[in-house]
Formats: C-alpha cells, sequence, structure tokens
C-alpha cells in the first residue's frame, strides 16, 4: 500500500496535496486508493487520457455553512456545517452526516471519497457524498439537539433532494437526529418527500433493518472472508472497538452466528467481558442513558480499562469506532494473537502502516469500503422502498443486504484476481468500484 505510484496517478495525488493542504485524512484516503490502480491505469490508458484520476479527486460541488442556535441557556452558539458532493456520475449523491467536535473539511473530503467507490461496490444507483458538522450532540439537552438539527437543515434543504443528494447518518447522527432534520426539511419545503433523507423510522418512511445493516452487513462480509478460508464465526473469540451503532449490530450478529464478542470499547475505554457482551445492558448504557462504558463495568462487576483494546486476544478483530483507531502495534498485538481476520466496520479505522503489517502476516483484512457497505446499501433499498410507496418485511430486507455482501466479496475476489492480486481485498475493493465509476463518468463526458 505504501509502494511508489504510477507517474500518472502521482501527478494527480501530488495535485490533490497542493489543493488541500493540511487534510491529513483526505491525503491518507486518496493515496490508499491510487495505491491499488497502477494496473488498471496500464491496462486502461483512456481513463488517464480522459483526466479520470484528476477529475475524481476533486469533489463536484463543497458546501460551507454556519449553523446559528440558541442553547439552554439562551446563549448564542455558531458551528460549522459541511456537505460535500463528490461524484455523481452512478446517482445522487449518497452519504451520511458526522456531528462531532472534531469534523473538519478534510475530515468529510476523506469520507466522501471513500463513499464513492463504496457506493460503486453495491452495484446499486448511488453517487458519493458526506457531510457533518463540528457540533457535539454529547451533552446537549434533546432541544438543544432539535435546535441545532432544525439550524442544520434550514440551510441544508436547499442543496439535497431525492434526485440530487440523499444524506443519513453517521457518528453522532442516529434516528433522533434524523427526525429532526426530516422534519425541518418537511416544513420548509412543504414536501413529504421521504428519499431525501435515509434512516429514518420505520413508522415514516424508513427502512427495516437500516439502523442493523452497517453491522450485520459487517459480519455477513466477514462470514464470506472466513468460508472462503474453510471456517466460520462458530466458537470464535471476537473484539470489536466502539459501541455505538455499527459496533452493537456487529455484536448482535457474531453472536447469532455462534462466535462470542468478548471486548468493546468507547472513547473513554474498554471493557473485557469473558461470558459475552451483554448487549440489553450495553444498549441500555450507550444507547438509552448515552453513557460511558464504566457504567456497563459496574454493573457487571467487571474492570473498566483503558489502552487498546487490541491487546485482546481474538481470532477475529472488527473494528468499529472511528478512522485511524488501529495503528501499526495495535496489529502487531493482532498477529501476535494469531488473528484470522481483521474486517473494518468503522471508515479508513487502521492505519496504512497497520494495514502493511496485517497484510505482510497474512492476515485476511476486508478494507471499510466493501466490508460497511452494508449501511449504504440499505439505504438505497430504503430509497427503492419511498420510491414505490412500499414497505418491505424484515426478512425481506436481511435477505437482501446478505446477498448484497456476498456480491461485494465475490466482486473483491474476482476483480482482485483479474489484476493479477489474487485474495487481495483492498485492492479487489479499490479497483472494482473505481472502474465502475470510471466507465460512468467516460461516458458522461468532461463535466
Ligand atoms: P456512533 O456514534 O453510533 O458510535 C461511535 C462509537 O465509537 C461510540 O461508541 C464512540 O464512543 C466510539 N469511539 C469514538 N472514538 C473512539 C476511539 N478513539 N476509541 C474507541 N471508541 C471510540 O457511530 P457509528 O457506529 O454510526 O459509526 C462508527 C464508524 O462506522 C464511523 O467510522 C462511521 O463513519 C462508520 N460507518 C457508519 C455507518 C452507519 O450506518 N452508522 C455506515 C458505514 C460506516 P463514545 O460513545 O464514547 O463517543
Amino acid at each position: 500500500m505504501t509502494d511508489e505510484l504510477d507517474p500518472h496517478l502521482q501527478d494527480a495525488y501530488t495535485e490533490v496535496l497542493r489543493r488541500n493542504p493540511g487534510e491529513l485524512e483526505f491525503h491518507q484516503a486518496v493515496r490508499e486508493v491510487l495505491g491499488s490502480l497502477g494496473p488498471v491505469v496500464e491496462r486502461h490508458p483512456e481513463y488517464t487520457d480522459a483526466g479520470i484520476i484528476t477529475r475524481l479527486c476533486e469533489p463536484e460541488r463543497q458546501i460551507v455553512f454556519r449553523v446559528p442556535w440558541v442553547d439552554d441557556a439562551g446563549r448564542v452558539q455558531i458551528n460549522r456545517g459541511f456537505r460535500v458532493e463528490f461524484n455523481s456520475a452512478l446517482g445522487p449523491y449518497k452519504g451520511g452526516l458526522r456531528f462531532r467536535p472534531t469534523v473538519l473539511a478534510g475530515t468529510v473530503k476523506f469520507l466522501g471519497f471513500e463513499q464513492i467507490f463504496k457506493n460503486a461496490l453495491t452495484g446499486l444507483p448511488i453517487g458519493g457524498g458526506k457531510g457533518g458538522s463540528d457540533f457535539d450532540p454529547k451533552g446537549k439537552s434533546p432541544g438543544e439537539v432539535m435546535r441545532f438539527c432544525q439550524s442544520f437543515m434550514t440551510e441544508l434543504y436547499r442543496h439535497i433532494g431525492e434526485h440530487t443528494d440523499v444524506p443519513a447518518g453517521d457518528i453522532g447522527v442516529g434516528g433522533r437526529e434524523i427526525g429532526y432534520l426530516f422534519g425541518q426539511y418537511k416544513r420548509i419545503t412543504n414536501r413529504y418527500e421521504s428519499g431525501v433523507l435515509t434512516g429514518k423510522g420505520v413508522t415514516w418512511g424508513g427502512s427495516q433493518v437500516r439502523p442493523e445493516a452497517t453491522g450485520y452487513g459487517l459480519v455477513y462480509f466477514a462470514e464470506q472472508v472466513l468460508a472462503h478460508r474453510g471456517t466460520s464465526f462458530d466458537g470464535r473469540r471476537v473484539v470489536v472497538s466502539g459501541s455505538g451503532n455499527v459496533a452493537i449490530h456487529a455484536i448482535a450478529k457474531v453472536h447469532q452466528l455462534g462466535g462470542t464478542v468478548v471486548a468493546c470499547s468507547d472513547s473513554g475505554g474498554f471493557v473485557v467481558d469473558e461470558a459475552g457482551i451483554d448487549l440489553d445492558l450495553l444498549r441500555d448504557v450507550k444507547e438509552r442513558r448515552r453513557t460511558s462504558l464504566t457504567a456497563y463495568a459496574e454493573e457487571r462487576g467487571i474492570e473498566h480499562r483503558t489502552g487498546s483494546v487490541w491487546s485482546v486476544p481474538a481470532t477475529v478483530a472488527l473494528p468499529c469506532a472511528t478512522q485511524n483507531e488501529l495503528d501499526a502495534a495495535d496489529a502487531r498485538l493482532i498477529v501476535d494473537h494469531g488473528c484470522l481476520l481483521v474486517a473494518e466496520g468503522a471508515n479508513m479505522p487502521c492505519t496504512p502502516e497497520a494495514v502493511d503489517v496485517l497484510r505482510e502476516a497474512g492476515i485476511a483484512f476486508g478494507p471499510g469500503k466493501a466490508a460497511n457497505a452494508g449501511g449504504v446499501a440499505t439505504s438505497a433499498l430504503e430509497m427503492q422502498q419511498n420510491a414505490s410507496r412500499d414497505s418491505w418485511s424484515f426478512e425481506h430486507t436481511e435477505a437482501r443486504l446478505a446477498e448484497i455482501m456476498r456480491g461485494i466479496h465475490e466482486r473483491c475476489l474476482t476483480t482482485a484476481d483479474a489484476y493479477g492480486t489474487p485474495g487481495d481485498y483492498v485492492a479487489g475493493a479499490n479497483i472494482a468500484g473505481f472502474t465502475q465509476v470510471a466507465d460512468a463518468m467516460l461516458a458522461l463526458g468532461v463535466i
């Protein structure tokens, strides 16, 4: 991954560095994709002739706006809002909103860039985008969260629409926030345009399985990788990082498949529960009480630890928290434990150095673009249901999700084979996602 780039790709990358100074996560995401594309540009000079790589690295549109709101004490607060509409060659921009104090333009760009290839890999008609704000929902009252969401949408509404740009949730944006955002959109536009946002509640236009989709999809993908290596989750020890939406549903699906998740984390530390993480208690602590894992540890009478959750031995590791949470030192711990598979539930949780360590050790590695695509895929299924004013059963929707994840796994492997890197899910995901978007861009002309 950290090999030298082909000269055409290097030119495109140099341009990204020049145009986006200081946006390290964006640089990292671009470098990671370009690192896989050497054999593609060699075989297909038409892509570089048409400037596809340079065009792909430049968002079609970037919106930055002020979000004023009034807190419970009557003080005026100002946050910054973002929406990066990265690429619409395959369909309307699609990607979540992240509310977190650390969100900067470069964060949203890195996430939007990843989203282009992930969305293409699903085989569904969705382009790539992402958005968010440096607003911190933690410690805010429900009224403050609602007023913030309403102010955020008061600007965002003019840029989105079911055929234009369809946001969803991400870190800090769950069902509650999507509800407030959709309510304000509906009020301002005087339209019940269900397909403008995904992640809605099932009684008002949402899809069954959307809350579960990223975590379930991750585990379906991991199950395919394990099956390809002749094994399964049954009886396996698993470690999951994070304890939010993705982590909770990944834990649930691992348990359904006979594995045991023995540890999970949050931004304050981690817990090891050898009996298996108690999901009811975890959901009560993180979703209902919105508090720290210290409460989980207290109720279970176990230690609340700080440091790296990857120090806990397991045969499958599922990073589901945030970008760059798993570094080379963590990867070495994982290798030493004899782990078989690392699959990314979060976006870019493994640093490039960590990925090098894992791949050199022969550990199967499922990149987020492929492994966590179940969330956006189910969002696209939500859009389908909204367009046809239909609502599918849980079983039908979950079966579609499982089929999509099997398809993504298959595409990664076939593409990796076709480009001479058998079994390499990183190359497979990057190349399959890229060629699908690049072919559409070629067909649509220089726009
Ligand atoms: P949530 O906000 O629901 O949960 C995030 C979790 O990660 C929280 O438990 C948080 O802890 C924890 N966390 C944050 N930073 C750290 C850290 N440094 N170390 C350990 N834990 C940490 O977000 P999601 O579950 O929705 O998203 C998680 C990741 O998955 C993100 O990268 C997101 O982009 C990606 N993703 C999400 C999708 C979705 O459908 N939601 C779809 C595809 C990808 P605390 O509670 O203390 O804040």
